[in-house]
């Protein structure tokens, strides 16, 4: 089973998360989970810089420290950096002492203000927690781009059909991820839906300045 939205209890449990951003306009904000790895991410922030898309990165801490020059990639190139835990922890099957360590360890390299959970969940005192301290970010449509036997063209098909003004999408810079075939793909048609991409806006004062040359 498959769920390309949000699971209907997720809204209930995390209410002070964001899922959507609430607005009319036609615009998207593109997430990117579990990065960064050389071979996927640079050819990612070419293809957003391309088209001229930001985008925020919820990166593994662990992925973080073993590739700094792709770090600062991302931020040189205006991007929007969040937490994503250090090991990928998933806080259903952690104690909230563990799960918060590892999140607080990531937040050294990656960020301290801004945080997604891995697994899309946690435990509802991790939550609280965790949101005193963090702008905690969901989403509101999953393509299962980080499903290899789901595929690529699935992939598109599921967030052309399901995108709506505000969404916010996940997809993964990870070795697993079918991401690379579709995305330059689905930005240029989103661009012919009258759609733009931006970051979100509650996130905007994270964006590092661009190099003026
Ligand atoms: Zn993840």
């Amino acid at each position: 089973m498959r769920f390309f939205r949000p699971l209907w209890f997720s809204r209930l449990l995390y209410p002070d998360a964001l899922f959507r951003v609430k607005t009319k306009e036609k615009v998207l904000y593109l997430t990117f989970d579990d990065g960064p790895v050389a071979e996927i991410t640079f050819p990612l922030l070419r293809i957003l810089s391309d088209n001229m898309v930001k985008a925020v990165f919820f990166c593994n801490g662990e992925a973080a420290v073993a590739n700094p020059q792709i770090m600062s990639a991302i931020k040189t190139s205006g991007h929007v950096i969040g937490n994503h835990g250090f090991s990928h922890p998933d806080g259903v099957l952690k104690n909230t002492k563990e799960y918060l360590e590892d999140i607080n360890k990531a937040s050294e390299v990656t960020s301290k203000k801004i945080f997604r959970p891995p697994f899309g969940r946690m435990k509802r005192s991790q939550y609280l927690m965790l949101k005193a301290i963090y702008k905690i970010i969901m989403w509101d449509i999953m393509p299962y781009d980080f499903d290899p036997e789901f595929g690529a063209v699935r992939s598109l098909a599921v967030v052309k059909k399901l995108m709506r003004p505000g969404s916010i999408i996940v997809l993964h810079d990870n070795n697993k991820s079918n991401m690379l075939e579709l995305i330059e793909e689905f930005i240029i048609y989103s661009k012919k839906e009258g759609y733009r991409f931006d970051i979100i806006p509650e996130l905007l004062s994270h964006k590092s300045p661009e190099p003026s040359t």
